[in-house]
C-alpha cells in the first residue's frame, strides 16, 4: 500500500491522466520498483519499492520532483531512457547499477498514456552468472547424455519433455514427442511381464511422476518402424522440499542382445543335444558290444555245456553197455549154477565164467577209473622210470600185433629215436598202459602201413615221449573229442577208452597229453611228464608171490551188507579171525572192548553212514597205534596229504582176493601201495 502521506490530494489533477490514487494502487501491484512520470519530467506516482530504491522526498509534493533527481541512484540510465521514450522512440531497457549497493537492475521505460511515462526497475543481480552456470550444467549434461548408449529424457512436473539425448531424438523420426503422453502413444508399449498393452498410467514416466523408481521394466515398443524390446528405468527428480519437479526416463534397446543371447542359448542347447546324442550313441554301441560278447560267451558256454553233457551221456552209455555185458554171463551162470549144483565140474566151470565176466567188467571200470581218477600219484607210491626203457618194452610187446598188421596189409616200419635217458617218476604199469594205447591207435590209423616213430626227449624240465604215425590223421572235430571216454570212430571195434586213459594217466602223473594231427598226413601224440632228478631208474618189481598165510585178528568196517559178508568169508577162508561191523560207532566200540586181545588189522570202507573211514583211521592211530590199517575205497579221490598217511595200504574196489591177501601178509612193496 502506498503511504497515504505520499498522496498529495492537493495536487492539481492532470488532464486525461488516471487519478493519482488509482495510479499508485496500480503500481503497488507490481513486484518491481515502478514510477510514473509526467512527460514534463515530474514524478506523478511511485510504489513502495520505488520509494526505497529512488530518491523521493516524502514531505514535498510528487509533482515537484523531477526524474533527474528521483532517478539519481540509477546513474543517468533512468532519465536517459525516459527522455528517449518521451522523444517517441520504441520502449527500451538497460542494465544499470543501483546506487552503491552493487545491485544490478534491469531498467525499462515505456509510454503509459498520452501524459505519463512508466519506469520500472527489476533486480537482476547474479542472474547472468546463474544463467551461465545453468547453461554450463546443461552443456555438461548433454555431453554426458550423448555418451550413454541408452535413451535419456528429462521432463518437468507436467510431463513435458525438457531435455533428451541424440539417441532419443532418432527413435521417432516422423514426430519428436513433446510430452510423455505423446511418447507413450508413439511407443505403444506392451508389458512383456504380464503380456498386455501397458496403460499410460502404468508407464514408467507416470509411475516416476507419482514418486516411484522404476527399475528394468521389460517392454516391447514400436520404434524406428519395428518392434523392439527395451528395458525401461525411471526416477523422480525432487527439489529441496522433496517435491517432485520432473522425471528422468532412461531405456535401452535389448532386442539385439536378447536375440544374441537366445541364439547362444539355442546353440548351447544344440551342442548339448549333440553331445547327448553322441553319449547316447556310444552307450548304445557299448551295450551292443556287451550284448554281442555276452551272447558269444553264452553260445560258447552252451556249446561247452552241450559237449560236456554229450561226453557224460556217452560215458554213462559206455559204462552201462560194458556193465551189462559183464552182468549177462554172470546172471546166466548164476541161474545155471543153481540147476547144476550137484555137479562139481559144472560148479567150477560156472564159477570160472562168473569170474571171467567180472574181470572184464572190472577192467572196464579201472580203465574209466584211470580217466576219472585224477588225484596225483602219491609221493612214495611211485618209482623212478626211464621212458626210453618203457617205450622199448611196449614196442617189443606189440610186435606180434604189428607183424600181423604188416602181413595183412601194408608194412608198419618202426623208428626209435630215444634220448639216452628220459627220467621221470610214476607208476610203470600205468605208463606202459598209456604207451600201449598210443601204439595201438597209431597202428589202427595206418591200415595200409606206414612209419611209426617213437621219440623220447627232454624238454624244458619235462621227460617227453612222442608217438607219431603217417596214418589217416584226425579232423578238428575228432581231435577235439578224442580224449573223451567212449568216443570212438571205430564202431564196435573201438572202446573209445584208449586216449581217455592216456589223458587220465598223464594228469595223474602231473603231466600232459597233447595231440597234433593233419588229416591224411598223420598224427603225433606227446606225453610230457615232470623230469626226475638224481635217482636211478629201476625196473618195475615183479608181482608179489603167494606166501604162507599167518592167521590174524581182523576188524572189518563196511556198511554194505553183501560186501561186508563177502569180505568176512574171504578172510575167514584164509584162516583169519574176523569181526565185521557197519558203522563208525560200532567200530569204535569193538576197538575199545578188544583191549585184552587187540586186533592185528582194521580194514575199513571210506563212505560210512555215520562218518568217514578216514576218521576211524585217525581214531585207531591215536587210541590203538599197534593196529595196522587198510582202507578200501570206491572212486572217492584220495587227498594227497594227511588222510592217507595213517593207513598202511589203500585198495580200490572191486577187490581182488590175491591183492588183498598180499597186503594183509605185508608182502607188498610200498611202491605199489595205492594200486
Ligand atoms: P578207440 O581207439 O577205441 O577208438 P581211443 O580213445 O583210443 O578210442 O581213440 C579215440 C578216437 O581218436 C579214435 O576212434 C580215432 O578216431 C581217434 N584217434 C586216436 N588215435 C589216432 C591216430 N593215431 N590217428 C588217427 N586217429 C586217431
Ligand atoms: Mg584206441
Amino acid at each position: 500500500m502506498a503511504d497515504p502521506s505520499s498522496m498529495d490530494q492537493a495536487s492539481p489533477p492532470v488532464p486525461d491522466a488516471p487519478d493519482p490514487a488509482r495510479a499508485a494502487a496500480l503500481l503497488e501491484a507490481l513486484p518491481i520498483a515502478a514510477a510514473l512520470f509526467l512527460r514534463s519530467g515530474m514524478l506523478y506516482a511511485v510504489n513502495t519499492l520505488g520509494r526505497e530504491w529512488f530518491v523521493v522526498d516524502a514531505r514535498a509534493p510528487l509533482t515537484s520532483q523531477s526524474w533527474g533527481v528521483v532517478l539519481l541512484p540509477l546513474a543517468s540510465a533512468g532519465s536517459a531512457l525516459l527522455e528517449a521514450v518521451a522523444a517517441g522512440n520504441a520502449p527500451v531497457s538497460q542494465r544499470a547499477p543501483l546506487g552503491r549497493e552493487g545491485r544490478i537492475v534491469d531498467v525499462r521505460a515505456v509510454p503509459f498514456d498520452r501524459e505519463l511515462l512508466l519506469l520500472t526497475a527489476t533486480d537482476v543481480t547474479g542472474q547472468d552468472e546463474q544463467r551461465a552456470e545453468s547453461a554450463r550444467v546443461d552443456r555438461e549434461l548433454s555431453a554426458l547424455l550423448s555418451l550413454t548408449p541408452s535413451t535419456v529424457r528429462i521432463t518437468d512436473v507436467s510431463g513435458r519433455i525438457v531435455q533428451s539425448n541424440a539417441i532419443a531424438n532418432l527413435e521417432h523420426p516422423s514426430r519428436s514427442p513433446a510430452t510423455v503422453r505423446e511418447l507413450w502413444e508413439l511407443d505403444a508399449p506392451h508389458d512383456m511381464a504380464n503380456n498386455r498393452p501397458l496403460s499410460f498410467l502404468d508407464s514408467p514416466a507416470m509411475r516416476a511422476l507419482a514418486g516411484n523408481v522404476v527399475l528394468r521394466q521389460r517392454l516391447e515398443v514400436r520404434r524406428l518402424g519395428a518392434q523392439r524390446v527395451i528395458e525401461a528405468f525411471a526416477a523422480p527428480i525432487r527439489n529441496e522440499q522433496h517435491d517432485v519437479t520432473g522425471v528422468v526416463l532412461l531405456d535401452r534397446d535389448v532386442t539385439d542382445r536378447e536375440r544374441l543371447e537366445r541364439q547362444l542359448h539355442e546353440r548351447e542347447g544344440r551342442e548339448a543335444a549333440l553331445q547327448e546324442q553322441v553319449t547316447h550313441e556310444r552307450e548304445h554301441l557299448d551295450r551292443l558290444v556287451e550284448e554281442r560278447s555276452r551272447a558269444l560267451i553264452a553260445s560258447q558256454e552252451d556249446r561247452l555245456r552241450e559237449r560236456r553233457l554229450t561226453a557224460v551221456g556217452q560215458l554213462a552209455a559206455g559204462v552201462m553197455h560194458d556193465v551189462n555185458n559183464a552182468l549177462n554171463p554172470i546172471m546166466a551162470a548164476a541161474y545155471l549154477l543153481r540147476h547144476h549144483a550137484e555137479s562139481p565140474d559144472a560148479v567150477r566151470d560156472y564159477a570160472d565164467r562168473i569170474q571171467k565176466a567180472a574181470e572184464i567188467g572190472a577192467a572196464t571200470a579201472s580203465r574209466v577209473g584211470r580217466f576219472i581218477r585224477q588225484e596225483p600219484v602219491h609221493a612214495g607210491g611211485d618209482e623212478a622210470l626211464d621212458l626210453s626203457v618203457l617205450a622199448d618194452e611196449v614196442l617189443d610187446l606189440t610186435e606180434p600185433m604189428r607183424l600181423r598188421r604188416s602181413s595183412e596189409s601194408g608194412e608198419v616200419r618202426i623208428v626209435r629215436q630215444f634220448a639216452s635217458r628220459a627220467s621221470t617218476r610214476g607208476l610203470p604199469g600205468e605208463i606202459r598202459e598209456a604207451l600201449l594205447n598210443l601204439v595201438q591207435n597209431a597202428v589202427d590209423a595206418m591200415p595200409e602201413g606206414g612209419t611209426l616213430t617213437v621219440r623220447t626227449f627232454d624238454e624244458g624240465g619235462d621227460a617227453c615221449l612222442a608217438i607219431r604215425d603217417t596214418g589217416v590223421g584226425m579232423s578238428a572235430d575228432v581231435r577235439e573229442r578224442a580224449f573223451e571216454p567212449f568216443f570212438t570212430t571205430k564202431g564196435s571195434r573201438g572202446s573209445g577208452l584208449g586216449l581217455a586213459e592216456v589223458y587220465g594217466i598223464a594228469r595223474r602223473h602231473r603231466g600232459t597229453a597233447t595231440i597234433s594231427s593233419v588229416p591224411g598226413r598223420g598224427t603225433e601224440v606227446t606225453l610230457r611228464l615232470p623230469r626226475a632228478v638224481g635217482s636211478e631208474p629201476q625196473l618195475a618189481l615183479p608181482g608179489a608171490t603167494r606166501e604162507a598165510v599167518i592167521p590174524q585178528y581182523i576188524l572189518v568196517v563196511e556198511d554194505h551188507d553183501d560186501g561186508r559178508e563177502f569180505l568176512r568169508r574171504i578172510l575167514q577162508a584164509d584162516g583169519h579171525r574176523v569181526d565185521a561191523v557197519g558203522t563208525c560207532a560200532d567200530a569204535r566200540e569193538k576197538l575199545a572192548s578188544s583191549a585184552a586181545t587187540p586186533y592185528d588189522l582194521m580194514l575199513t570202507d571210506v563212505g560210512l553212514p555215520d562218518g568217514s573211514g578216514w576218521e576211524l583211521v585217525r581214531h585207531v592211530r591215536r587210541h590203538a597205534p599197534t593196529v595196522r590199517v587198510g582202507v578200501i575205497t570206491g572212486w572217492e579221490p584220495i587227498a594227497e596229504t594227511g588222510e592217507s598217511r595213517g593207513a598202511e595200504f589203500v585198495l580200490r574196489k572191486p577187490l581182488r582176493a590175491s591183492e588183498l591177501q598180499a597186503h594183509i601178509a605185508g608182502s607188498v612193496s610200498p611202491a605199489s601201495k595205492t594200486e
